[in-house]
């Protein structure tokens, strides 16, 4: 059944296309000569576990939150430790401690995580959650093993809509790793502890959908549309619940797992901690690619794969994809955990204008607001409470006629709401 939620766009046919030719694009190998890899995550600094000239083999790990709740970080290369320090090559170029390892090209394994047993416990999935260093792979980063540590979970929704524009490398995982995906669905449904068959597969893709029939995973095609990934667009378009405001999905007994996530999980329960990830390098570029690339590999590595047509012309270096994603700081920057994607667009300035009150942004708000009337509160300095239950997806934006940058100004009203409650 074909399925979907309010508001939200369908992007044209021509973006459409750009992301099958990004899917139809098998994974290509990368081999970094160095990896750099930012301590900072979810605004804490992780503390290193090696020194400069330490010896480094594939899944140990590099450093630990001592406070246990953000998962450790591992490395996807053998090597050797060239560098600890405070740099500026991080993604947003705010400084934070890099760790840089060099790469000695022997692709050496070290001792990994003990398999977990067939039937192993709910407290034990968990704990393999962190030990093995798994993040929410969709963007937001957030702790998979805090995520489970819950009661109230009803229905698991594995998200593979992945419903930006360009990006396919999650979906493509999905197609390539079918059987990794579903025993990792499996392991999902039984740390959350409920029954498999409360596990949905969500996906826009006929070809991951297909791929997935008969391998003992309830699958859900949906319609493609803008923002469906969003946990609570995708909640309404498969369930048809609306997750009231000042909610969390648990607390209406919804559990939501990115795929790539799940892929992890099935390998993490095999002993393999989480050391590389599915990014697609698309946009304005001769040949778009999926890559499964060590977490920390230089995002000028993997714009170098696609061979971006755009060279020559300023461009702008996204990551992400252009609706959600955040600009480059530094392509020097290691690739994170949490980005499935590389996105290069030309550099364009757009001038706003006056709004004309079409209404088209209310039209697309999948959370039901009034972003023009946000927007106009904020740049007069006034208070509008409704910003806080925007999810920056950025349709707003994307429709205006008037090109007013309204996701920006609603995300900083919202922040600064934030600030001071
Ligand atoms: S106001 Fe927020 S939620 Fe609504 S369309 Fe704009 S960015 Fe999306
Ligand atoms: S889409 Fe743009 S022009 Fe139309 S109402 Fe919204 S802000 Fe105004």
């Amino acid at each position: 059944m074909k399925r979907t939620f309010r508001g939200g766009v369908v992007f044209p046919a021509a973006l459409r296309d750009k992301k099958e030719t990004a899917l139809a694009s098998s994974f290509l190998p990368i081999l970094p000569k160095q990896l750099h890899l930012s301590l900072r995550q979810r605004n804490t600094e992780l503390e290193p576990t090696v020194a400069v000239g330490d010896t480094i083999r594939i899944g140990e790990p590099l450093a630990v939150d001592p406070t246990g709740t953000i998962p450790p970080l591992h490395c996807g290369i053998s090597g050797t430790v060239t560098a600890i320090e405070r740099s500026l090559a991080t993604l947003d170029g705010i400084p934070a401690t890099v760790i840089t390892v060099t790469n000695d090209g022997s692709h050496t394994f070290g001792s990994l995580l003990p398999p977990l047993p067939e039937n192993a416990s709910r407290d034990a999935l968990i704990q393999r959650m962190y030990d093995a260093g798994l993040v929410g792979m969709g963007g937001a980063g957030f702790p998979t093993h805090r995520k489970y540590q819950t009661d109230t979970v009803r229905h698991l929704l594995i998200n593979a809509c992945e419903c930006e524009p360009y990006l396919a490398g999650d979906v493509r995982l999905c197609i390539e790793q079918a059987d990794t995906l579903t025993e990792g669905i499996r392991l999902f449904a039984a740390a959350a502890g409920i029954p498999l068959r409360e596990a949905v597969f969500c996906t826009e893709s006929p070809a991951a959908a297909a791929r997935l029939s008969g391998l003992g995973v309830r699958t859900v095609l949906l319609r493609g549309r803008y923002p469906q990934g969003s946990e609570r667009q995708l909640i309404a378009a498969v369930f048809g619940r609306e997750i009231p405001g000042g909610c969390f999905p648990a607390d209406c007994g919804f559990l939501v797992s990115n795929s790539a996530t799940a892929i992890a999980m099935a390998e993490a329960a095999h002993g393999l901690p989480l050391t590389h990830r599915s990014v697609t390098v698309s946009g304005e570029v001769a040949r778009p690619v999926n890559l499964l690339a060590p977490i920390g590999t230089p995002i000028s590595d993997l714009i170098e794969l696609a061979a971006p047509l755009v060279s020559g012309r300023r461009c702008r270096y996204i990551a992400g994809g252009p609706m959600t994603g955040t600009r480059i700081a530094t392509l020097a920057a290691g690739l994170p955990k949490t980005c499935g994607g590389i996105t290069v667009l030309p550099a364009h300035r757009t001038k706003e204008s006056a709004c004309i009150r079409c209404g088209g942004c209310v039209r697309v708000c999948p959370a039901g607001l009034m972003p023009f009337r946000i927007e106009a509160a904020y740049l007069a300095g006034e208070r509008d409470d409704t910003a806080t239950a925007c999810i920056s997806c950025g349709c707003c934006s994307y429709v205006c006629p008037a090109k007013r940058n309204l996701a920006a100004h609603i995300g900083k009203a919202r922040s600064e709401m934030r600030q001071r409650s």
